[in-house]
């Protein structure tokens, strides 16, 4: 986990060595809950690697960083820039960067996808998520949603269908199965909305009746507010999708080779 000492420290000025690591260990704990929850506890176990502060590359917004990471993967220049050789030399899978604050986005994070990256799933990436601001690093389902994204999760048909954009629910080749699942709250007090982790955020559940403590899984029935809702179908079954591809997420990293 690799803090950006320029930009995180202007939003957090006393932030100490102690904080850091507890924050540190409340996301690893926050990830792996959800890895629990979503009963991939045996395939999948997240622990803390390295903690520390780096005065990242490039800009400070969070599209400037992941355009310039993202790019640089994406053209495969023998010249790797700095997060790339420290996720090499510290062995990491995968690495948290957390940036501070950066109120020009409305992302709470994002996952650096190079689409075609891997034979076997379109857009799983290298393993580099960028995290915006303190705030988020806190919020318990922030890093596994950024997560599923560099697994080469989508958000889902229920978001596709709520904001109107394609881009969030695709269904072939590898993809089929790799959404989210959920449905969208439609009169303000019913309780028959809910999301499961990869389309939270976008489908205005409310905190109450939002079931995104884990990935979608289409042989679950559990999920909604009264636990009697499906859970994923034939084209939103992460679950599966993760388990099926856990031994090769795990060797995404240069470091492997
Ligand atoms: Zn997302």
């Amino acid at each position: 986990m690799i803090f950006d000492e320029r930009s995180f420290y202007s939003e957090k000025p006393n932030f100490s060595k102690r904080d850091k690591e507890k924050l540190a260990k409340k996301i690893i704990g926050n990830i792996n809950k959800v890895y629990k929850n979503s009963r991939l506890s045996s395939s999948y176990k997240f622990e803390l690697a390295k903690v520390r502060d780096w005065n990242f590359t490039g800009g400070r917004t969070l599209a400037s960083l992941t355009k310039l990471y993202r790019d640089n993967k994406a053209s495969n220049k023998k010249a790797k820039l700095d997060l790339h050789i420290l996720q090499q030399y510290y062995k990491l899978d995968l690495l948290i960067a957390i940036i501070g604050k950066d109120s020009s986005s409305k992302f709470a994070g994002i996952a650096n996808g190079t689409p075609k990256y891997h034979g076997y799933a379109n857009s799983a990436d290298f393993g580099i998520v960028f995290i915006n601001g303190y705030k988020n690093a806190k919020r318990k389902y922030v890093i596994s949603h950024e997560m599923g994204h560099t697994f080469g999760l989508y958000h889902g048909k229920a978001v596709a269908d709520y904001t109107g954009i394609d881009i969030h629910y695709k269904t072939n080749g590898f993809a089929k199965g790799a959404n989210g699942f959920g449905k969208v709250n439609t009169a303000k007090k019913s309780n028959n909305a809910y999301t499961t982790l990869m389309s939270y955020g976008y489908l205005k559940v409310s905190k109450a009746r939002a079931n995104s403590n884990r990935y979608s899984d289409k042989t679950r029935k559990d999920c909604g507010y009264y636990h009697n809702e499906p859970c994923g179908d034939d084209n939103a079954n992460a679950v599966e999708v993760l388990q099926r591809y856990a031994k090769e997420y795990g060797k995404r990293s240069e470091w492997y080779k």
